[in-house]
């Protein structure tokens, strides 16, 4: 993709001037205004993304927070979907400045999974009680090239243990030509994920300092080659800290509506990573446009209200507090139980000087799953959508007249019931059964009778059961 047609996907000029007249705070009503739009679920434009961006005033914040839960709980219910991430190497020929794979940092100690040890990796993955995973590599591959990724995916696809496997293998890993897409498309991931970082030209030349990162335009068009591999459900992001957060939230709109109006159909997830310390990087320690907490839950809560059926990405960058209250805000899925240095499952640790940044969580997948249980989400281990082919156009066209309800309910609640016969234990067990019962009562007629011959199949120990 040339200059000229990456400029399509993000318009500084257009995103200054709108930043430009806001030097005071939004007139109470014109924010009232927005929120009132933002109920309808027909998301929100880069206007009204302005407005609530510099409202400054604790009541209309408190204001934006209530309506960003209603709308979760509107779409969204009572589930929060579960994975972990999986990296297979930290080699990488990029100079991200901001991160500990970056090709010159010498305090990293550099690691590449070989098979055997990714089968291993997954393995104690799925007997913590996974079915989703997140693939992740820096960018460089061993001698295979590209094909150790594709070969790292069916290593995935292929360990089980027990009852247990994984069920869906989404992947995050540098931008790719269109064949090695297909490739990765015929490789069945789920989810093709990259953050642009940052979408502000200047800041991004100056925090990718060596290697193909350095080429914005490759990076931001990756997407667009994804797609017209076939991969229909893409995630995208931005690593907060880089540049002011204001600027990157109207990019980010910018670049999820440029892809629903070229392909008919925006992204299925945005991440909102947050920059978090890392071995032998200055920048990751001192991020150069901090991002504080309430701003981070406020960008949460607008995206929700601006694309409110595209799923928001909560890693273990943050703490549980943070992570905890960004739920009601609009999270819809998160990760768990997370190492981010090869091999950090069968180590038992995040080694500092192999993994990627710090974490904010440290706890195991059981408890997370306990303590979103006991805020009272349901945690989904569901595949269902993307094994059925209900991806992309499909998925959208299901979810906005809200028919996809009718399938996720049920499917958390048969992925949650797996998790706690197989896995769980005894304290999320109690927690969780109480909590299946509560939700069955609340369920409409149709959708209970669906969920509870389900259910019932779990119990008389058939697994992977979805509709
Ligand atoms: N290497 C590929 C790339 O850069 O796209 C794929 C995965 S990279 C390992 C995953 C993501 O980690 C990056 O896109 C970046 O947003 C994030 N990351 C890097 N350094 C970080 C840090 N210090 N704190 C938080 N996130 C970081
Ligand atoms: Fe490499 Fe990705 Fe880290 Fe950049 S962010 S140094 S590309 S692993």
């Amino acid at each position: 993709m040339t200059r000229t047609n990456a400029a399509k996907i993000v318009n500084e000029e257009a995103i200054g001037e709108l930043l430009c007249g806001t030097t005071t705070a939004p007139e109470t009503s014109l924010v009232l205004d927005v929120l009132a739009k933002a109920k309808e679920l027909k998301g929100l434009d880069a206007r009204d993304v302005t407005v609530l961006a510099t409202l400054q005033d604790p009541e209309l914040l408190a204001e934006l927070f209530r309506m960003a839960k209603e709308i979760k709980e509107n779409i969204y219910g009572q589930r929060m979907v579960i994975f972990s991430p999986l990296y297979i190497s930290n080699l990488c020929k990029n100079e991200c400045l901001y991160c500990a794979f970056r090709a010159k940092n010498k305090a990293l100690k550099r690691r590449t999974l070989s098979q055997n040890e990714i089968r291993n990796e997954t393995e104690i993955l799925i007997k913590q009680g996974h079915k989703r995973v997140l693939l992740v590599a820096g960018e460089s591959y061993p001698q295979q090239g590209f094909q150790y990724v594709l070969d790292s995916i069916a290593t995935l696809y292929n360990a089980s243990v027990g009852k247990g496997e994984i069920r869906r293998v989404n992947v995050n890993v540098a931008p790719l030509t269109v064949d090695e897409f297909r490739q990765l498309k015929a490789a069945q991931i789920g989810t093709y994920q990259l953050f642009q970082e940052t979408y502000h030209r200047p800041t991004y030349k100056k925090v990718h300092t060596g290697g193909q990162k350095a080429d914005y335009d490759w990076r931001i068009s990756a997407m667009d080659r994804a797609i017209e591999a076939g991969i229909d459900d893409v995630g995208i992001g931005v690593l907060f800290g880089l540049c002011d957060w204001r600027f990157e939230l109207l990019a980010l709109m910018q670049h999820a509506n440029y892809l629903e109006s070229r392909y008919g159909v925006g992204p299925h997830t945005i991440s909102v990573p947050r920059l978090e310390p890392a071995v032998g990087s200055d920048m990751a320690s001192h991020p150069p446009t901090p991002v504080n907490d309430t701003d981070f839950q406020k960008i949460v809560a607008i995206l929700r209200l601006a694309v409110p059926y595209t799923g928001i990405i909560m890693s273990t960058r943050e703490t549980p507090k943070m992570r905890r209250e960004t739920f009601a805000l609009g999270v819809s899925q998160i990760s768990a139980g997370s190492r981010t240095n090869p091999g950090g499952y069968a180590e038992g640790e995040d080694l500092e000087d192999q993994a990627q940044f710090s974490l904010g969580d440290h706890r195991s997948l059981d408890e997370v799953i306990l303590d979103v249980a006991k805020l009272g989400y349901i945690p989904s281990f569901c595949t269902g959508c993307y094994r059925l082919g209900r991806t992309g156009q499909d998925f959208m066209d299901m979810a906005k007249p809200g028919l996809i309800k009718q399938h996720c309910d049920p499917n958390a609640l048969s992925t949650f019931l797996e998790y706690l016969l197989d896995y769980g234990s005894q304290q999320t067990v109690v927690a969780g059964e109480t909590l299946i019962a509560n939700a069955i009562e609340r369920m409409d007629k149709p959708t209970r009778q669906r969920s509870e011959e389900m259910l019932a199949k779990v119990r008389n120990g058939r697994r992977d059961v979805f509709c």
